[in-house]
């Protein structure tokens, strides 16, 4: 199990009866307990499962899906029915939980045991025909779900499961995540802005301002010794092997002050992410008042990145948390994450690609190899001076990147699934990158892309896939777009325009 996810629960209720008698739900107890402990020794899942008891009638529904809602452990329910529960006594229980919900369609049994079935069996065992009587009740309530269908010791059937458990965790996270935006955004870009009233009701985040001058609190405060410390811990994790004079070991220095400020901010507000913005960097006058960063920090970001901080360049509040909501779902899986932006394009055919990267701020757990430490100048916005970064190319390997964007009458998720190449060297522009052919390709990728109106930033990860997504989008009400191997610009175009309509009836449908 994933240490990270200890704290959460996810609730297994059992639906049934007592048509059948006291018996039969005693079996069926029995059954799911075996069940639960099963998937929970699997070790596939990484949210624990607690199985609840057997849900028998409208009140005891009820109960344990207002306790589910309560109980801040819980992240979500998995129901099953085993014997047939007449599912208008789910109607009041589901009605009260809005914690996301699984529905699971397995049996206790693997194959039909021919040879022995008899009435009983074919009385205590109904998930064929319970399953189907209340999917009808969710789909009659439009209730979000998502459905699993498969044996239950099956790893295809726990895998989809463990998927909708990290989503879960993922969203509980994000009921109470703090987003600080150090500036505003970047003045007249359009695709980062939006409603943060609406974000906070529909996706859960709070975001919040923080002049600059609050930071200048926290920079006052950081010691010397705690910065030199911090710099000689950089020697020991990163290639350091640029030769710097005096200026590059102060940008390096610099760094170091910046990121013990940012953190010691982002703890003390109980934040779990960020955005910067390099035009609000402090004093103007910083070289001779020392009240300021010397540049955007860009190292700090990148090493918050690592640490699980959601973050955004130039105000970004929604890439900002949905950085945080991809790093918190993948937490303990192997490939990892980034903010990234579409930097630059490379035509070459069928092999075109995008270079994705950053003035400065590219997550090091995309990293092919060990991040070399450097320092060189970067002269935007209020600041032009040298500055210190991690520069590396990403790994080789297929990923899927990810967006919301605000349409005005609803969010909208957009994911591309795409390929990390291999780049060549970049000897005059030292930042962190990676290259990627977006699918199904180039032409195809980027239209729908920009069709649907998808950032030029956006949250990347070589570990999460499709199905992550679509899972978030249900859990969240929200638009999903996704782009891949099978996307074609007439179907993508149709489905912009059904997606239209369907929004605007759907409100009107519940
Ligand atoms: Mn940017």
């Amino acid at each position: 199990m994933i240490k990270a996810f200890e704290n959460f629960e996810v609730w297994f209720v059992t639906g049934a009866q007592l048509l059948y008698g006291g018996d039969a739900v005693v079996q069926v107890d029995g059954h799911s307990n075996e069940m639960v402990a099963g998937m929970n020794a699997s070790g596939i899942l990484p949210v624990r499962l607690v199985y609840k008891g057997t849900a028998n009638s409208a009140a005891e529904v009820t109960d344990v899906m207002t306790r589910a809602e309560a109980d801040p452990r819980c992240i979500g329910v998995i129901t099953w029915m085993h014997t047939f529960s007449p599912a208008k006594m789910w109607i009041h229980g589901l009605q009260r939980l809005r914690k996301p919900l699984l529905h699971l369609h397995t049996q206790y049994n693997e194959e039909i045991p021919w040879d022995t079935m008899d009435m009983d069996f074919m009385n205590l065992n109904q998930s064929a025909h319970g399953d189907r009587e209340y999917g009808f009740i969710l789909s009659r309530m439009r209730k979000a779900r998502k459905t699993v269908v498969g044996y239950w010791k099956d790893p295809k059937t726990l895998a989809r499961i463990a998927v909708w458990q990290r989503v879960a965790a993922a969203w509980a996270d994000a009921q109470d995540m703090r987003i600080l935006r150090i500036g505003d955004q970047m003045n007249n870009v359009a695709v980062t802005d939006g409603d943060k009233v609406e974000a906070e009701m529909r996706l859960g985040y709070h975001v919040d301002y923080v002049p600059f001058s609050d930071v200048l609190q926290y920079f006052k405060q950081i010691e010397d010794a705690d910065v030199n410390a911090l710099v000689a811990k950089y020697n020991t994790v990163y290639d350091t092997s640029q030769v710097l004079f005096d200026d590059g070991r102060q940008a390096i220095w610099n760094a170091a002050k910046a990121e013990l400020t940012l953190r010691a901010l982002l703890v003390d507000r109980g934040a779990k992410g960020f955005t910067t913005n390099f035009d609000d960097l402090g004093d103007v006058d910083v070289k001779v008042s020392g009240m300021g960063f010397d540049q955007i920090p860009g190292l700090a970001s990148q090493r918050l990145m690592e640490e699980g901080y959601g973050f955004g360049a130039e105000g970004d509040w929604k890439t900002a948390a949905l950085y945080r909501t991809v790093w918190f779902m993948s937490q303990g899986l192997p490939e990892g994450c980034s903010f990234l932006e579409d930097y630059t394009l490379n035509f070459a055919g069928e092999r075109s690609s995008i270079l994705q990267a950053h003035m400065l701020e590219v997550c090091p757990m995309i990293a092919a190899g060990k991040p070399k430490l450097e320092v060189h100048w970067l002269g935007i916005g209020i600041r032009k001076t040298l500055t210190a970064r991690l520069v590396f190319t990403s790994k080789v390997g297929r990923g899927i990147t990810a967006t919301v964007v605000d349409m005005g009458n609803r969010f909208r998720l957009v994911t591309n699934d795409v390929e990390c190449i291999e780049p060549k060297p970049l000897p005059k522009l030292p930042v962190a990158s990676a290259l990627w052919i977006p699918m199904p390709d180039f032409e195809v990728g980027a239209a729908a892309w920009m069709m649907a109106g998808g950032t030029h930033h956006s949250c990347f990860s070589y570990d999460l896939d499709r199905e992550y997504w679509e899972d978030y989008a249900e859990i969240a009400g929200i638009e999903h777009l996704h782009i891949g191997k099978e996307t074609t610009l007439e179907g993508f175009r149709k489905d912009l325009r059904i997606n239209e309509v369907y929004y605007l009836l759907n409100k009107a449908l519940k």
